[in-house]
């Protein structure tokens, strides 16, 4: 087994756990790569050759067992494991992250929430205080972060990813659109849903808009 997968590897690995966590409640037993490439839309070549990559998974031409290959997929993605992590600026995306059900499914707990404007700090999201900045490296101390989400102000990113660093932690989810310098190591996730927005732009450019259709067709 190597020890780093290609990127796009990951990518996929993520969407064949997501169809596992599918199977496993439906209760389905047994998978085969054909089934699970149908349901993760890649070829049953594509899958046999990923996970391939970090050894044997099934028995030749038995196919899969979804238990067996949900927890090898947990494990090589390292989510079994549970990740605590902070989160740096409490505002309308901060706060709506701290509801969001599914990241304790894959064992992330939200434990520290921080931000700079006095006004938030003392707050209470899902049970946790938020705290001002100057105690983060403290908390650090006591929580050991594995992991930072930024989410504050674009012109505000780069000061708080280092305040992350030097506290220690090594992995940043960033959703501030813009690129931060971090030192090696320290591995940033950039998550920018505009960007995303404007790949679909690109996909849709000179094509006739949908709604300018309907008009017409009314
Ligand atoms: P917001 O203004 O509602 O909240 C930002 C928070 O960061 C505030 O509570 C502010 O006090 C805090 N803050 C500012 N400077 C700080 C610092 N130096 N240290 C600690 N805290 C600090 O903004 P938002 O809408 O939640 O967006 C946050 C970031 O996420 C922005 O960079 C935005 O572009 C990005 N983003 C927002 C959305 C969204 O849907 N709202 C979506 C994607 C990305």
């Amino acid at each position: 087994m190597q020890d780093q997968a290609p990127a796009a590897t990951v990518s996929r690995l993520i969407t064949y756990l997501r169809v596992i966590r599918q199977f496993e409640a439906v209760g389905l037993e047994r998978t085969s790569s054909e089934a699970l490439a149908e349901a993760s839309n890649v070829s049953a070549f594509q899958i046999r050759k990923d996970l391939a990559y970090f050894g044997t998974f099934g028995t030749r031409g038995s196919g899969y067992l979804v238990s067996t290959i949900g927890l090898r997929l947990r494990e090589i993605l390292g989510l079994t494991d549970v990740y605590d992590i902070a989160i740096v600026g409490m505002g309308r995306l901060g706060q709506a992250i701290t509801d969001y059900p599914a990241m304790g499914e894959y064992g992330f707990r939200i434990r520290g929430m921080f931000d700079s404007d006095p006004g938030k700090v003392g707050l209470e999201f899902a049970g946790i205080e938020v705290s001002p900045m100057d105690s983060l490296p403290t908390l650090m101390r006591q929580r050991n972060f594995d992991m930072g989400m930024i989410a504050v102000p674009s012109a505000a990113a780069q000061e708080v990813a280092d305040t992350l660093v030097s506290a220690g932690v090594r992995a940043l989810l960033n959703f501030a659109p813009v690129v931060l310098n971090v030192p090696e190591g320290v591995m940033v996730e950039p998550v920018d849903f505009v960007a995303s927005l404007k790949r679909l732009s690109y996909h849709l450019r000179g094509k006739p808009v949908l709604r300018h259709a309907a008009r017409q067709a009314t």
